[in-house]
């Protein structure tokens, strides 16, 4: 398995498989990797001739008080990984290989970003998606692999290769959890052993939610108190959302009449973790 650091490398060996008309599968990443991401690398590695992890913390996607400086950072792990799941490459530029000192253009896909993590984080799916484009565009990917733990963001880069015709089949992978219901996150390792007890409540709260979908209840607002009281039980937690939105649109229902997303954000002390779980009618 190859690490390379820089475009010219990049689109050197991707010229190579394309003549040998080889598949492409693309997981973009921004490593210190989990189950989670292996997932998504497993499957790629099953439908694709080459995969290509990238790894790269992408700045433009952090907010100004966001933990772009602490966000851990283990390369030799992340290619032990990638390495053992059978990815052929990884691509882990760094940020000004990314983006030259003019850099200027970005992309921005409305409306849904308007709600969930885009209102929290203002300018982050911004970020997200040019990012994306730009591998989009270095690799050529036949498919590309992102997990449902990430929705809305799964939502928004389905969108974006609609709107802007990129070649390439999005394909969306299952959220990986812990023995204990926990979702995997690279974020998991801020938390304290007693903050990872705490985070325990986002499955919770959602599994009393997915009882209650399955007994017949159709009123979002009354859904929405169920897993805001059950978060509020743990002291540890403060809310930062509780949302339930049309799967399709990300606009928010009252009445649960077609599928929807069941999204959360919450801190843990100042660890902020995100989980959902689509409900199908
Ligand atoms: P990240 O490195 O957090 O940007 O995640 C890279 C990709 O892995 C994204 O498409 C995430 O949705 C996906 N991912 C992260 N955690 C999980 C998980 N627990 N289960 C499935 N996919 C995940």
């Amino acid at each position: 398995m190859k690490i390379v650091n820089n475009i010219k490398d990049l689109k050197s060996c991707i010229k190579l498989w394309k003549d040998s008309n080889c598949s492409i599968g693309l997981v973009p990443t921004m490593g210190y990797l989990h189950e989670g991401h292996k997932s998504l690398i497993d499957r790629a590695c099953r439908e694709n001739d080459k995969v290509v992890v990238s790894v790269f913390v992408n700045p433009t996607q952090f907010g100004a008080n966001e933990d772009l400086d602490k966000y851990p950072r283990d390369i030799k792990r992340d290619s032990k990984l990638c390495e053992e799941s059978g990815a052929s490459l990884i691509f882990a530029p760094s940020p000004d290989e990314m983006y030259s000192k003019n850099f200027s253009t970005y992309i921005n896909v409305e409306n849904l970003t308007d709600g969930l993590c885009g209102s929290r984080r203002p300018g982050h799916f911004r970020g997200v998606c040019t990012v994306v484009s730009k591998l989009f565009n270095l690799i050529t990917p036949n498919k590309a692999y992102f997990g449902e733990k990430d929705a809305q963001q799964l939502a928004v880069i389905k969108h974006m290769v609609e709107d802007l015709n990129f070649d390439v089949t999005i394909v969306g992978c299952p959220i990986i959890r812990e023995y204990n219901g926990l979702a995997k996150s690279s974020r998991n390792t801020y938390l304290s052993k007693e903050e990872k007890k705490a985070a325990l409540i986002l499955n919770c709260s959602l599994g009393k939610a997915k009882k209650l979908l399955k007994s017949g209840l159709k009123d979002s607002n009354d859904l929405k108190s169920v897993i805001t009281n059950s978060l509020r039980d743990e002291p540890l937690a403060k809310i930062d959302y509780v949302e339930i939105v049309d799967s399709i649109s990300l606009k928010p229902v009252k009445k649960i009449e077609n599928n929807v997303l069941i999204a959360i954000a919450v801190f843990i002390g100042k660890t902020r973790l995100i989980d959902n779980f689509t409900w199908n009618i």
